[in-house]
């Protein structure tokens, strides 16, 4: 029996996570949650699963929880989620807290050692470096959640690093694969929400369309496997059937199959060295008849090249990189920013940039904030 914490149990991977483990009830536990405000469904999943801890982020939203749950211990604020990212009695914590904010609680299992199913890509996007160098001290466990990812750890299981030429991490290429630039300038934030392949948040649902996703994907697939970003390519593949290719020095390849579902590499992620039996559907090879790959249209969504090169730049940048990225997502979501205008923000915000080499998250964190700010400034003009 595995005892789990999910952080960010509210959002999309929190509540697929929590199907998996309702679905294996003799091989898990649900020993916390947090969530940042939705109370609600918070109760739901506390109802369900009885954790003994859970954290709320918001301080309402806790008073609120307090007041209606008794038979748990309710913890408030960051310093209630970094515990329930440090328990002593966890065997896996599942950081799905969305965007930068899962950084510090992420940092904090880390930290203490901790095995890790890691679904919030933007921690290593924005700290890899000291997360990596952190998880070698503590002897922390990182195992990918993101779905490319868990597919590349899959393909590469065991096998030597000179051996692998390439990785390939595949992209749906979102609502508007194969239009032209001038046919996006106008398109809402209800077409973009429209993905054709997976259910997501929000948020990366747009960086899904803009492409961005998979510019962080790199970099995070640049640090979970130690390969140089030169050696991180990305192929569209409309059906997401494939989550990965490895391309070996032999000139053959490895790819990695399922329908697009997160539970699968969810349910990996809980489950290894096992592998838990009839988690997604089985792929329909009379719906999947074909599959496609092609390369990128990166003048059409040039938010690609972006993350190149915030990650060749190093230090400071990626976290410059996903800060603007977020305001500017944010924006186009409420209607203040044009579709191709999240680009040109997030260029804006990196050209003013100077890159420094940070030695703690609280330098990262100063880097983020300024990005905020700035893109704010850029974006109200
Ligand atoms: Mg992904």
């Amino acid at each position: 029996m595995k005892n789990i914490v999910i952080l960010g149990s509210t959002g999309s991977i929190g509540k697929s996570a929590l199907e998996v483990i309702k679905n294996f009830p003799h091989k898990f536990r649900v020993l916390g949650l947090a969530a940042k405000s939705s109370i609600n469904t918070l109760e739901r999943q506390i109802k369900e699963f009885h954790p003994s801890y859970v954290a709320v982020y918001d301080e309402k939203a806790y008073e609120e929880l307090k007041s209606r749950v008794k038979n748990c211990e309710i913890l408030y604020g960051l310093e209630g989620i970094h515990k329930l990212a440090t328990l002593p009695q966890a065997d896996i914590i599942l950081s799905a807290i969305v965007g930068a904010a899962g950084l510090l609680p992420t940092y904090e299992a880390v930290k203490a050692g901790k095995t890790i199913g890691l679904a919030n890509k933007e921690s290593l996007v924005l700290a890899g470096e000291l997360i990596k160098k952190e998880a070698k001290r503590s002897n922390a466990k990182i195992i990918p959640v993101d779905s490319e990812h868990s597919a590349v750890f899959q393909c590469i299981n065991g096998c030597n690093k000179p051996y692998i030429r390439k990785i390939w991490l595949t992209a749906s290429g979102g609502p508007f694969r194969g239009r032209k630039k001038h046919e996006i300038e106008n398109v809402t934030p209800q077409e973009a929400l429209n993905h054709p392949k997976w259910k997501m948040g929000k948020r990366i649902t747009i960086d899904s369309a803009t492409l961005m996703n998979k510019g962080f994907e790199v970099i995070e697939a640049h640090y979970l496997f130690d390969i140089p970003v030169d050696q991180i390519g990305v192929l569209i593949h409309p059906q997401s059937i494939v989550h990965c290719l490895v391309e070996f020095i032999d000139g053959t390849y490895l790819a990695q199959m399922s329908e697009p579902d997160m539970k699968a590499p969810i349910a990996l992620a809980l489950s290894l060295p096992e592998r838990l039996p009839n988690v997604v559907k089985p792929i329909d090879w009379t719906v999947t008849t074909k599959l496609q790959f092609e390369l990128p249209d990166t003048g059409v969504f040039p938010c690609l090249h972006l993350a190149y090169e915030a990650i060749k730049i190093g230090g400071t940048m990626p976290a410059v990189l996903n800060a603007s990225d977020e305001v500017a997502v944010e924006a186009f979501l409420s209607g203040k920013l044009k579709f191709n205008d999240i680009y040109k923000i997030i260029k804006k915000v990196m050209d003013a940039h100077s890159a420094y080499s940070a030695n703690s998250i609280e330098e990262i964190l100063k880097a983020d904030s300024w990005a905020r700010k700035r893109a704010k400034k850029e974006i109200e003009g």
